[in-house]
């Protein structure tokens, strides 16, 4: 899995950040890509990218502020630009008032779409998704609205099947190499073969957590609780911890506590105001890095990969 950011700016855009939207490229993984958010001109953010707006199918909305959702009308329209062979579903999720947001906006502008949109309207926390390798929890954070953070969970896959051991302790390559990998003993030829015998350790699932814009608030060191990365928001300087409450935000500071408490390795900040640029930026790395090493902030198009 990778992350990459399309919008790293708070409330509106500026010459270097333009608002939120971030992608979870999980294409090794299922071949799809999940969008969080979704500002003004995702669109257009994309085009700077190798993402293909098919491949995104899943879009999770934080909250209904402007700055992460008025990019929705466009990028969906767009993504009906396309042959019909490869239209592809799409799963929205987010607050109340989302579908109408939505709905109001493709069909005042004769907006037709070639594929289907799932509204998932959620209203309380919980577990919004599970298939065989992910599932996807979502709990209230502490904004000026109401405001969601997602915890996106990999699945812990079977280790590796050791093939040529099973050879050479005798059994022949074939359908009983398959029902050990499921988890089966198998009996051939007056022996037992035991898959713990032949499989290695679990391959560990990762965690990415990606919240929506908050204060300093418990919800999030649970949705965070040991993840490999937390995507956490830091609109203003550690000193303006003041500011921060007044408008439902958090600072460096505040974020980079959240991912300590919360024993994250990765943290990545975004949301950033746009009174911060050139070595201001700088400042706001070092605050953060002083609570918690492993920490960065990110730009637009900035992009890593996960674990
Ligand atoms: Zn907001």
């Amino acid at each position: 899995m990778e992350i990459q950011f399309l919008g790293t700016g708070a409330g509106q855009p500026s010459k270097s950040r333009n608002t939120q939207a971030i992608a979870l490229k999980m294409l090794d993984e299922r071949n799809e890509i999940w969008l969080f958010d979704c500002g003004e001109a995702s669109q257009h953010q994309i085009l700077n990218t190798a993402i293909k707006p098919r491949k995104i199918t899943k879009i999770f909305i934080t909250h209904l502020h402007g700055d992460h959702i008025f990019g929705l009308p466009g990028f969906l329209s767009s993504r009906s630009f396309q042959s019909s062979d490869e239209q592809t579903d799409l799963d929205l999720y987010g607050p109340v008032g989302i579908k109408e947001f939505v709905l109001t906006g493709l069909r005042i502008s004769g907006s037709r779409l070639g594929y289907r949109i799932n509204f998932h309207e959620i209203d309380s926390a919980g577990k919004i998704f599970e298939d065989d390798s992910f599932e996807v929890y979502t709990d209230l954070l502490d904004h000026t609205i109401f405001c969601l953070g997602y915890r996106v969970v990999e699945k812990n896959r079977v280790g590796e099947l050791d093939a040529n051991a099973l050879k050479e302790a005798g059994l022949p390559f074939g359908p009983l190499f398959g029902k050990i990998k499921k988890g089966e003993v198998v009996a051939y030829d007056g022996k037992t073969f035991d898959p713990k015998d032949y499989i290695g350790a679990d391959k560990v699932g990762k965690i990415v957590t990606i919240l929506g814009d908050t204060r300093k608030t418990k919800t999030a060191v649970r949705l965070a609780w040991q993840a490999d990365l937390l995507v956490h928001e830091a609109t203003y300087e550690a000193s303006e911890s003041k500011m921060a409450r007044a408008h439902g935000h958090s600072t460096t500071k505040q974020a980079a506590d959240v991912a300590k408490e919360a024993g994250v390795n990765r943290l990545l900040l975004t949301h950033i105001s746009a009174r911060y640029v050139g070595p201001l930026v700088g400042q706001l790395v070092r605050e953060a890095q002083a609570v918690h090493a492993n920490t960065f902030v990110a730009k637009d198009l900035y992009e890593e990969k996960i674990g």
